[in-house]
């Protein structure tokens, strides 16, 4: 069994939670081993619609990524929520807008920052099939390529990033909650739709907010539409998803006019994707982005709360980390403490975000209290942006 050298932190996964987390440690000057299973430098996610939050935006900034990632084809971009009584922009103008970038450009542009940084090692091609424990803290885990002999990794910290089916937090036995989507969803790329006004990212709340569409710009003319529907009506897409879909957004009040675009790729389908919540720590371990957190991907968020958990853990815990030798035991120390820390950052912001968006997963009609906001959203930000702007902004896409 080879081992290496011990590191101050592990981390298993190098989407957008492992590769920012790995990101930040190294800024802090802590050595990082970062490991993923696929071998491809340009491995990314390919069902996701892409649109970061402007909560990513200081993240991207901080990891001096900001620019690179507008220059590779990042499109600005604000949320323009459509409701039955009118629409409004998401944030109101004025605050940053949110960016839509392909994982296809966002993954492999992390990743390969992370790979050339001195104080990161990339181990990629290798899963993680074990942890190793000592007196019950995690210490470290067995990683294995096809080829090579399995390879044991230890450090004072090893962090789970390893996405929503997290296998470090099943070795773990990490407490998780879990809560049900009651909708199927469909994603299908047009090129040469038309645009909306200022490229906006476009969402349909369809009926009471049962369903929903949202049409997302993206850099090469590319549009990606996409559509949540309630499961009960799962039997009557069944097998002709394509009609049902393309009859979907042709109902809707002003929707992309997908006839006069030309579609890129086939139809792609997601069912069954719940909302899961796992205690973000445990000793020895820490969980960010999906592994802690994978919700509903309608709520178009869960790439800035990777970004955004990845922060948090490497604020609580650097200093911790600098202070201890690697070898050292941990438990009871102030790495313990911070990891505390980090826990408590986490469910404070995360876990009443969940509790609400989660209970949008149950397809119900809005409560009276969801209503009573968008009713407001309406009236304030609606009107105010209209007039902002010096002019009514056209219902229709423009030509
Ligand atoms: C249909 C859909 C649409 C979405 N749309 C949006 C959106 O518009 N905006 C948004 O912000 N979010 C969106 N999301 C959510 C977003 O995709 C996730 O929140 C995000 O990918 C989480 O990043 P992550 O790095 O935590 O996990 P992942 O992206 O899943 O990365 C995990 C990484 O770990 C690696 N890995 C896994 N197991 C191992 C192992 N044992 N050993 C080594 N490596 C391993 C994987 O290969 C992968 O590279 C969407 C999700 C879906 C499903």
């Amino acid at each position: 069994m080879k081992v290496t050298t011990p590191y101050d932190v592990a981390i298993v996964g190098a989407g957008i939670a492992g590769s920012t987390t790995a990101l930040l440690y190294a800024q802090k000057g802590l050595r990082v081993a970062l490991i993923e299973k696929q071998r491809e430098r340009g491995a990314y996610k390919r069902l996701c619609t892409h649109f970061l939050q402007p909560s990513a935006v200081p993240v991207l900034k901080k990891l001096g990524l900001y620019r690179e990632v507008l220059e590779t084809g990042g499109v600005h971009s604000t949320m323009r929520l459509r409701t039955r009584w009118g629409a409004f922009n998401v944030p109101h103008p004025g605050t940053a807008r949110g960016i839509n970038i392909r994982r296809a450009l966002l993954d492999p542009l992390l990743r390969e920052r992370a790979a050339r940084h001195p104080m990161i090692d990339l181990y990629a091609g290798y899963k993680v099939t074990q942890l190793l424990t000592e007196k019950q803290e995690v210490i470290g885990f067995t990683m294995q390529d096809d080829e090579a002999e399995p390879q044991d990794i230890h450090a004072t910290l090893t962090v789970a990033a390893d996405g929503r089916h997290s296998s470090i937090a099943k070795l773990a036995g990490v407490p998780t909650v879990t809560q049900a989507n009651e909708r199927f969803s469909y994603y299908a790329y047009y090129r040469h739709l038309p645009r909306y006004p200022d490229n906006n990212t476009q969402v349909w709340l369809v009926g009471e907010g049962q369903a929903y569409v949202a049409a997302f710009p993206q850099n090469n003319d590319l549009t990606l539409v996409s559509c949540y529907v309630p499961e009960k009506q799962f039997h009557e897409w069944q097998g002709q998803a394509e009609a049902r879909y393309q009859q979907f957004v042709a109902d809707l009040d002003n929707g992309p006019p997908l006839g006069e675009g030309e579609r890129v790729g086939e139809l792609m389908g997601m069912r069954k994707a719940p909302s899961v919540y796992r205690r973000p720590t445990l000793p020895g371990l820490a969980l960010v982005g999906d592994a802690a957190l994978a919700i509903d991907p309608l709520a178009g968020i869960g790439c800035s709360w990777a970004m955004i958990s990845a922060t948090q853990l490497v604020n609580s815990t650097h200093r911790a980390l600098h202070r201890h030798p690697t070898e050292a035991p941990v438990a009871g120390t102030a790495l313990a403490r911070a990891l505390q820390g980090y826990r408590l950052r986490h469910n404070l912001y995360f876990w009443p975000q969940f509790w609400l968006l989660s209970r949008f997963s149950r397809a119900k009609r809005y409560h009276p209290i969801t209503r009573g906001v968008l009713l407001a959203a309406v009236k304030l930000f609606g009107g105010a942006f209209d007039r902002q702007r010096g002019a009514a902004l056209p219902e229709t896409p423009p030509l």
